[in-house]
């Protein structure tokens, strides 16, 4: 039997007790004929791992199971093909995101919202996950990556990439819009981009330094640090901008979902990308909130043309896999400028 070497996680536990333990695990082989084997070059390092970890999602199902190998931000070479593959061949490269498989007969499979899919396999959430050497993949799930890309460029767009895109889509984007972004990080990095090629007007909202400056460098009009003291807060907002056209949330607070629907004026758009309660929302305003999840792999072929023909910028920090707990550590404590990525 042949193994590999992956990140394992037996039980769910605070990031510092290093839940992620280094074990050999039997390689993944092709099982079914429309599948490709991926040998990995990078996963990137998300925030919403980190919560599955911790098992801050227990209530959600997250995980689904235990043991699990996490990881939702994978790419690499194909190194082997299923008898039926005509998309992939030996030697391309490609990626994945988070939805590993979908079943392709529900409804939302059947109008390509297979993200939406009630029957779908998470990746990181069983065995199938990044932070290892091999994985393998139905082809429909894959999405070609073209050989120039730096596999720590490519990984982070297989979730903050296509993350961003859909909530910058989602916000109805107009030349000029007024577009305040809540939360920059790994996601929030990349949608500053996305927004400005739609023409908005992105307003960086963080309660990190250093990330606000992040988004001042990547094009940003303006950013103002995230305060707990809402009246103060949106008093601020009013004062250097007025109130926003649309706002798009990715930090997962009750407290700054419901500062960015009211920095938004009457008949806008509040687009909410993250996990949190039912925020107040009153009618008489006109308002619309959305919400969004990641994307179809049709999304995530447009995501990668875009960020390769634009040239958008990816902040990435390399580490090898087996410091996987200390990157997380790292991420918890906002010491990533925007995305770690994972290197076997
Ligand atoms: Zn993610
Ligand atoms: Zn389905």
């Amino acid at each position: 039997m042949e193994q590999m070497r992956a990140m394992v996680l037996q039980e769910c536990a605070p990031i510092e007790t290093n839940p992620l333990k280094l074990s050999k695990i039997k390689k993944h082989e092709i099982s079914r004929p429309h599948e490709i084997l991926i040998k990995i070059e990078a996963c990137g390092v998300c925030h919403s791992q980190l919560h599955g970890i911790e098992g801050d999602w227990k209530d959600l199902g997250i995980p689904p199971s235990l043991p699990t190998v996490p990881g939702h931000e994978v790419v690499g070479k194909v190194v082997e093909i299923g008898k039926n593959v005509t998309k992939f061949k030996v030697g391309d490269r490609a990626g994945i995101t988070p939805l590993l498989e979908a079943c392709k007969k529900c409804q939302y499979c059947k109008e390509g919202k297979e993200y939406l899919c009630e029957s779908s396999t998470i990746t990181g959430e069983s065995f199938k996950g990044g932070y290892t050497e091999y994985i393998s993949v139905l082809e429909d799930f894959a999405t070609k990556i073209p050989d120039h890309m730096k596999p720590e460029y490519a990984a982070p767009l297989f979730c903050a990439g296509i993350t961003a895109y859909k909530a910058v889509k989602a916000s109805e984007p107009k030349i000029g819009m007024k577009l305040g972004i809540f939360g920059i990080g790994g996601v929030g990095h990349m949608a500053v981009q996305f927004a400005q090629i739609e023409g908005c007007k992105v307003i960086a909202f963080s309660r990190n330094e250093n990330h606000l400056k992040v988004a001042k460098k990547l094009g940003a009009v303006d950013y103002i640090k995230f305060s707990e003291n809402q009246d103060e807060f949106l008093q601020k907002i009013k004062e250097k901008h007025g109130l926003l056209d649309a706002a798009i949330v990715f930090a997962p607070a009750d407290i700054v979902t419901d500062s960015a629907i009211k920095a938004v004026k009457k008949g806008g758009t509040i687009v909410i990308a993250t996990i949190g309660e039912r925020p107040l929302f009153i009618a008489f305003e006109e308002k619309t909130i959305r919400g969004t999840l990641i994307g179809s792999t049709k999304d995530m072929e447009q995501v990668i043309k875009t960020c390769d023909e634009k040239n958008l910028e990816v902040i990435s920090e390399i580490f090898p896999l087996e410091k996987a707990n200390e990157v997380l550590k790292k991420l918890k404590n906002s010491q990533i400028e925007a995305r770690a990525v994972l290197i076997p």
